[in-house]
């Protein structure tokens, strides 16, 4: 396939997951796109292990852009994708709630019921007077003084501190509140007085509803991206190929496998910003400076496959006791019955610990407790797995360090994108429209360089 490299003074893309394929597939003129694993896809990618089929965790498509909506209808086939209505619960104090938790507190104990609500409105009567825990004109800065605010102090200390607590580890402390608003729904007084009372409040919150390959993983969307890209022009995606080097100044890529330099008429990265500047010659001190002060969580999970049914019929369950091993646990089958054999199911698990041993009994104890297992002895087998880059910590070197960042990054030429190359936190969409911009970015280059 390398004999049918395009031409040197085509984009050069780096990396293959969604961002860099949406990239490649609208480029005007193809372009080369490299991906360092032998597969496509990314954090999209999937595992087939003994008939069960795991994501890197769930990975539920939320499409709201029509652009996004056309391609997917594009590359697939009409009847490829499974419309599913989420069911999503709320494990807290030995009760299985409806999501949100904070629409639906009837079945706590309670007297954290009546905690929740008198914080709750004590939070909205602060708001009103525009003088709640970082409410008001300055709005809150930290997450925690965010959901303080927008939630009261009860929902925040029985749901959103131990939760996060979990999932950011220590980061969370750390943690700003400018990038929740989108992602946390926000019932109204109505809604969190009738969830109290035991009518449940479902379907709030931007991914009621989502997509997924009928015939099961994710790496169906990235395949079919790869696939058209493919079709249009043969051998403009080497697999297996890394970038180790970047010459911004000399514009070429230094590629595994080959000692020659790559040249490029326009770069577009999608490699975890930390990485990219690591790989670039010549870098100010400053940038490496603000490169260092970037922060994000990695993230240890299960892939777990069970030999008989499993109780639960939800698709994930949020857990925010501190005495479960575990903070989010998901069942890929619920969701799509291709996932697993019948009779059987494919779950994922999201530890809180992130090192050290890790305890299958404990996890199997507490996989019973909330209803994803009948008996630890259906586990069929159990397989742990590393998300090195899984979220970006929103801490208060996050904005200026970017900004410093990208605006070199502009100045020489490079434009990165995606959820680590932009570093944020964002959706399978989300990148997808990034590289569909950015592609746009380099045709324009293109057009005013052969001008
Ligand atoms: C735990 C978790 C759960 C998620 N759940 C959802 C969900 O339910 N719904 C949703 O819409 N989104 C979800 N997302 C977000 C989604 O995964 C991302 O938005 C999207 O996959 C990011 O794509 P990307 O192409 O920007 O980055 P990536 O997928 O990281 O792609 C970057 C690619 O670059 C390659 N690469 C790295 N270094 C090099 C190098 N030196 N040379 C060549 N190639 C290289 C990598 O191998 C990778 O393939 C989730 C993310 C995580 C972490």
């Amino acid at each position: 396939m390398r004999s049918s490299a395009p031409s040197p003074a085509s984009a050069l893309i780096l990396g293959g997951g969604l961002t860099g394929l949406a990239a490649a597939h609208h480029l005007r003129r193809p372009g080369l796109l490299v991906e360092r694993e032998d597969e496509v896809g990314g954090h999209a990618r999937s595992r087939r292990i003994r008939g069960h089929t795991f994501d890197v965790t769930g990975h539920w498509l939320h499409l709201r852009d029509p652009q996004i909506q056309r391609l997917v209808a594009a590359i697939t086939p009409a009847d490829a994708w499974l419309e599913v209505e989420r069911r999503t619960r709320v494990f807290a104090h030995d009760a299985l709630l409806p999501y949100p938790f904070q629409a639906n507190l009837h079945g706590l104990p309670l007297e954290v019921v009546r905690e929740c609500l008198v914080d709750f409105v004590a939070a909205r009567e602060a708001a009103a007077r525009d003088e709640g825990p970082g409410e008001g004109r300055s709005g809150p800065r930290t997450f925690v003084e965010f959901a303080e605010a927008r939630f009261g102090r009860g929902i925040a200390r029985h749901f959103f501190i131990p939760y996060n607590r979990k999932l950011w580890g220590a980061a969370l402390d750390r943690l700003g509140a400018g990038w929740v608003d989108r992602y946390v729904p926000t019932p109204s007084v109505d809604q969190v007085i009738a969830g109290a009372l035991g009518v449940p409040q479902e379907g709030l919150g931007y991914n009621a509803h989502f997509l997924y390959p009928r015939a099961g993983g994710i790496d169906a969307l990235p395949r079919a991206l790869a696939a058209a890209i493919e079709a249009r022009s043969p051998g403009s995606i080497r697999r297996g190929c890394e970038a180790e080097a970047i010459d911004p100044i000399g514009r070429r890529v230094k590629l595994s496998g080959t000692d020659a330099w790559t040249p490029y008429a326009a770069l577009i990265s999608t490699l975890p910003l930390p990485e990219l500047i690591a790989r670039i010659e010549r870098v100010p001190p400053a940038i490496r400076e603000a490169a260092a002060a970037l922060r994000w969580v990695r993230w240890r999970y299960l892939d777990l496959a069970t030999r008989a049914p499993i109780p639960a019929d939800y698709h994930w369950v949020y857990v925010p006791g501190p005495a479960y091993p575990f903070f989010r646990v998901g069942v890929y089958s619920n969701a799509c019955p291709a996932s697993a054999p019948a009779g059987a199911a494919s779950l994922y698990v999201e530890l809180s610990d992130r090192q050290g041993a890790i305890d299958h009994a404990a996890i199997a104890q507490g996989l019973v407790a909330i209803g994803a297992l009948a008996r630890p002895d259906d586990i069929a087998f159990t397989e742990a797995r590393e998300i090195e880059y899984a979220y970006v910590v929103f801490d208060d070197d996050h904005g200026p360090a970017c900004a410093a960042i990208h605006a070199w990054l502009r100045s020489v030429g490079i434009r990165s994108c995606g959820r680590y190359g932009a570093w944020t936190y964002n959706s399978m969409e989300d990148s997808m429209l990034q590289g569909i911009a950015a592609a746009a970015w380099a045709d324009d280059d293109d057009a005013r360089r052969s001008a």
